[in-house]
């Protein structure tokens, strides 16, 4: 796909005005949250609220409780004190599960599975429809998505056939063919080759562009500072909350990622 078609690219079957706005309150609410597997917390004390239509990005050095933060806001975790909330309702009880699309790490993402790509994106639909039965507007909403990641040509191959980036985009049509509005991203683009890293960044500020509120952990800060509004500096604490370009400015990433941040390139010159 090029930046183009990503830069064209609209929303699968939803008219505009249909993605959650301020008004609607935060997406994702978190108030003093702590949670600790052991009696040690990996998180403590995080505040963070993010608003419908924001494009934020969660860094922190390896272990900091980025993917245990992630959890904690979808509500697959319970948090030790404090509250999560997620469209306003309690996270962990939470049931309106296709409103968000949850992008795993490439390592982890369904590797074995010998479905069609039309196949997992028609999944998208299934919180929808009656008996897993999809009426043509389904189908047309399916194909929609498709189009939207660039990946029309592929719509018959098996999933286990396609290229890293292009898998990626298969699981964000899914999320798009279920009218997702928050699309949550863990290191999406790790294994991904540097030319649909580029695509793939592009979908994202056009899915952005239409409303969709994205939230991304992501590893590569040069990626972070390009491409995300917001950074939120994560090392059990929160270290830096604000725009990226205050966190370029900002010493949270030497307070955060300590000597590792000697290693990290290309933000702080
Ligand atoms: P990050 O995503 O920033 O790499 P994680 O949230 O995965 O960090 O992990 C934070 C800390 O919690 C690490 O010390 C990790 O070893 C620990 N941890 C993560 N998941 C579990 C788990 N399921 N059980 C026990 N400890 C865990």
């Amino acid at each position: 796909m090029s930046a183009n078609d990503a830069d064209r690219a609209t929303v699968a079957g939803r008219a505009e005005g249909e993605t959650a706005t301020s008004e609607d309150g935060p997406v994702v609410d978190l108030s003093g949250v702590t949670f600790g597997y052991t009696a040690t917390p990996v998180v403590e004390d995080v505040s963070l609220t993010i608003d419908p239509g924001e494009y934020v990005a969660v860094v922190g050095p390896n272990g900091s409780g980025k993917s245990t933060l992630m959890r904690l806001m979808l509500g697959l975790l319970e948090p030790d004190a404090g509250t999560a909330r997620l469209f306003g309702e309690r996270a962990d009880r939470f049931d309106d599960g296709e409103r968000i699309g949850y992008v795993a790490q490439q390592a982890s993402a369904a590797k074995g599975m010998p479905i069609t790509v039309r196949e997992v994106v028609k999944m998208g639909r299934f919180p929808h429809v009656r008996f897993g039965r999809l009426s043509s507007e389904d189908w047309a909403i399916v194909d929609d998505a498709l189009a939207t990641v660039g990946m029309s040509a592929f719509t018959d191959r098996r999933v286990t056939q396609l290229s890293g980036g292009q898998r990626q985009r298969a699981f964000i049509a899914r999320a798009l063919a279920s009218e997702a509005d928050l699309l949550v991203l863990d290191e999406p683009t790790v294994g991904v080759d540097a030319e649909s890293v580029d695509a793939f960044y592009n979908l994202l500020a056009a899915l952005n562009a239409e409303g969709i509120t994205i939230i991304l952990i992501e590893h590569d800060l040069g990626a972070v500072v390009e491409h995300a509004d917001r950074a939120v500096c994560l090392n059990r604490e929160i270290y830096f909350d604000g725009s990226t370009d205050e966190f370029v400015e900002s010493d949270a990433l030497v307070r955060a990622f300590g000597a590792e941040a000697r290693l990290l390139t290309g933000v702080r010159e």
